[in-house]
């Protein structure tokens, strides 16, 4: 993978764009590169194939504008925090060698996402160790292992706000057609709500709370190092 100062894990093509669009947005007008590593092609998901998925993953990867973005290939449904796939993850993260590691929250519904958060812990963890598969590439440890939620509410350690990127993000998410409303397949959808609507009612919750028109919620265990207090004043 191509270095980047901010490395995005999913579970599945569209998590990483509906918690982190925004995240991703922000960081680029900033100056500074991300990219993303999806764990599986979704191909159990209820909607679309995983061919499908891939190509909009591809779209919405454009959209973004990420250095780079990798699959791991791990089995949609079955991820698990085991020796091959954290080798695959660390892998990843010493080519890219990212600051920042942002990764699911383990509190969730689903399995995979459940998986990832742990799969994330050990990788980041494991790529600091010099003798830890050192053919994998030099040591690396991401300074700060960010957690994002997913379909479960969490009280955030601190939101993001992405008030100026929400149109953008809108349009990044609607590459994933396979995944939106498209009138009357709501049945497969969770809470009735498709991933655009979840993602605009969260952020708009998170905004509220806040102060601003929308906001990315995110959690990281442990102290969150300020290095000034600008952004408070401002
Ligand atoms: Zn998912």
């Amino acid at each position: 993978m191509v270095a980047c100062d901010a490395l995005f894990l999913g579970p599945h093509p569209d998590d990483v764009e509906i918690a982190c669009s925004g995240a991703i947005l922000r960081l680029a007008r900033a100056g500074r590169r991300s990219a993303i590593v999806d764990c599986t092609r979704g191909e159990m998901g209820s909607r679309g194939t995983s061919d499908q998925r891939m190509k909009e993953a591809a779209e919405a990867a454009a959209a973004l504008g990420v250095a780079d973005r990798r699959n791991l290939g791990l089995p949609d449904t079955k991820v698990a925090a085991d020796d091959a796939s954290v080798r695959l993850l660390v892998a990843a993260i010493r080519e890219s060698r990212p600051s920042l590691l942002f990764a699911p929250h383990d509190r969730d519904v689903h399995p995979d996402h459940v998986a990832t958060a742990h799969l994330a812990s050990k990788a980041w963890f494991l790529s600091g160790l010099a003798r830890f598969e050192p053919g994998l590439g030099a040591p690396h440890r991401p300074r700060t292992l960010i957690r994002y939620p997913g379909n479960v509410p969490i009280e955030p350690t601190f939101v993001l706000d992405v008030s100026d990127f929400a149109d953008l993000k809108a349009q990044v998410i609607r590459c994933y057609r396979s995944q939106l409303a498209d009138g009357g397949a709501r049945g497969h959808l969770v809470q009735g709500l498709d991933i655009l609507e979840r993602a605009q009612v969260r952020d708009r919750f998170y905004g509220a709370r806040t102060g601003c028109a929308a906001a990315e919620p995110f959690v990281v265990d442990g102290p969150l190092l300020l290095r000034d207090l600008d952004s408070l004043i401002g």
